[in-house]
């Protein structure tokens, strides 16, 4: 039995693996989904089928439950919501972890070879720390606790001593686990309370990076518990999920020109620097703001030979990605030629314009990454932004003194014509004002996202 239980762990590993492959592109993101479905279903299957399981009651009853949450949830959740789902899935994959370690604890007693007992405190301590900070990131986007970073002095020393002090713990248990259930307990409400501690000084702005790197640690502690149980489907899927969380924050922090160290100890959003973006002289950008109706952009975009539209954050929570893509038709039919422009970094989350503008039934064939439509728009008649900021400011290429200075940008400004669709002058993520706006060759539209592009749908059609 064993054995077929491994050959099934292997089969749904290799699913995984090839899932995760055919996420990377929108085109087979779905067959890849329903790859790794199957491949969780086979592992949940061989699983069952083990023959240390005793009784099914237990198991039944917590399958239940956590379909019908996890079920729910993901039915409802709104897209713009979904890096907070993420952080409560990545919370109770660490819990999941430490749980199963903590009880592997308490049913071995002594019987721990030196691997197996390290292994176990690796996971209980990643996945308890995993859990409070993925709550607190979840508080954080939800509102429920303040999103800027809390500082305070010595933060950062008294973080460093906390894991200090849990290792050295950690050390006793190994030394003599017998005797040392009370360590193993403090060892689980230290990681706990270092897991609160590490998020708090990170601002709401850059959770989603934190997020992505919590998803990493879960898959660690998963990995840990893996070798404590001598599980070879925990030790491959919680590899995949460390390996692949850590990848996608290592992109992240590139898109947006910053290391990891400043992402976790920067406290971006606490300071003067990330709200002014002003030129260290002569103040903020230069020029005046052109707001125009409708029926003046409508003119525009009708007698444009090429079009390139930006997406970002605002038409995510406009929800007016349908409207976007009846408008990209319409004018597609009048001889437009109509491309979509994706910025890695669009949005609150990785790939979320490519979600919206997929669930719009956007053709692939327009989308394009930042890096292969870059040079196009200098040849382009008009580029309309909706609801993107930070991801088209020129102040990213032009002026050092910004804190978003060096990071990638779409080179809109290079446009003959851009048309911004947005509800005011405030400024975007970053909390920057966009000289983009201010610009002779930009026409600003304000308004909702969703009711400016219908309108122009309206005008054009009449
Ligand atoms: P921004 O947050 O820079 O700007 C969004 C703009 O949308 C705002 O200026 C806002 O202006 C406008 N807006 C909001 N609601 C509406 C609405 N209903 N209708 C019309 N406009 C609206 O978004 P970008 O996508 O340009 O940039 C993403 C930012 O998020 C970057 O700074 C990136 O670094 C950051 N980030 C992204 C992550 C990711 O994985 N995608 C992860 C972490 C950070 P107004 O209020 O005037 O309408």
């Amino acid at each position: 039995m064993i054995e077929w239980i491994n050959f099934i762990y292997l089969l749904s590993a290799v699913l995984f693996m090839l899932g995760l492959k055919k996420l990377s592109s929108p085109a087979t993101a779905r067959a890849g989904n329903n790859l790794s479905m199957l491949g969780m279903a086979l592992a949940i299957g061989a699983t069952l089928l083990s023959p240390e399981i005793t009784t099914y009651r237990m198991i039944l009853v917590g399958v239940g439950i956590g379909a019908v949450i996890g079920g729910v949830s993901a039915v409802r959740v709104q897209m713009t919501a979904m890096p907070e789902m993420v952080a409560l899935f990545n919370g109770c994959g660490g819990a999941a972890s430490a749980l199963v370690a903590l009880a592997e604890f308490q049913a071995a007693g002594n019987a721990f070879t030196p691997f197996s007992m390290v292994t176990l405190l690796l996971s209980v301590i990643v996945g308890a720390l995993t859990f409070t900070g993925s709550v607190i990131a979840f508080a954080k986007l939800q509102g429920l606790v303040p999103s800027r970073p809390v500082c305070y002095p010595g933060q950062q020393l008294i973080n460093a001593l906390i894991l200090v002090a849990t290792a050295a713990l950690g050390v006793a248990v190994y030394r003599d686990p017998a005797n040392t259930m009370g360590f193993f307990y403090l060892i689980i409400a230290i990681s706990l309370v270092l897991g609160v501690l590490a998020v708090i000084p990170i601002g709401g702005a850059d959770m989603p990076v934190i997020i992505s790197l919590l998803n990493s640690y879960s898959g660690v502690a998963v990995a840990m518990t893996g070798f404590a149980l001598q599980n070879n489907c925990l030790i491959v899927v919680g590899s995949l999920v460390g390996a692949s969380g850590i990848i996608l924050t290592k992109i992240m922090c590139d898109a947006m020109n910053r290391s990891l160290a400043n992402v976790l100890f920067g406290a971006f959003g606490a300071g003067d620097a990330a709200v002014s973006g002003e030129g260290a002289e002569g103040g903020g950008p230069q020029g005046t703001v052109k707001g125009y109706e409708l029926e003046d952009v409508a003119t525009v975009l009708e007698n444009s030979a090429s079009l390139i539209i930006v997406p970002g954050y605002g038409m995510a929570a406009a929800q007016a990605q349908h409207a976007v893509r009846e408008l990209g038709d319409i004018l597609g039919e009048r001889g437009v030629e109509v491309r979509y422009a994706i910025h890695p970094v669009a949005g609150r989350m990785p790939g979320h314009m490519n979600v919206l503008l997929a669930e719009a039934d956007v053709s692939y064939d327009v989308l394009y990454a930042m890096e292969d439509i870059n040079d196009e728009f200098s040849e382009t008649d008009v580029v309309l932004v909706i609801g993107a900021n930070d991801v088209v400011n020129p102040a990213a290429k032009t002026n050092p003194a910004s804190p978003i200075y060096g990071m990638p940008v779409l080179n809109v400004d290079e446009a003959r014509t851009v048309v911004v669709l947005k509800r005011s002058m405030n400024p975007g993520f970053a909390g920057i004002e966009n000289e983009l706006f201010l610009k002779e060759n930009t026409m600003m539209l304000f308004g909702d996202a969703k009711k400016s592009v219908q309108g122009l749908v309206a005008t054009l059609k009449g």
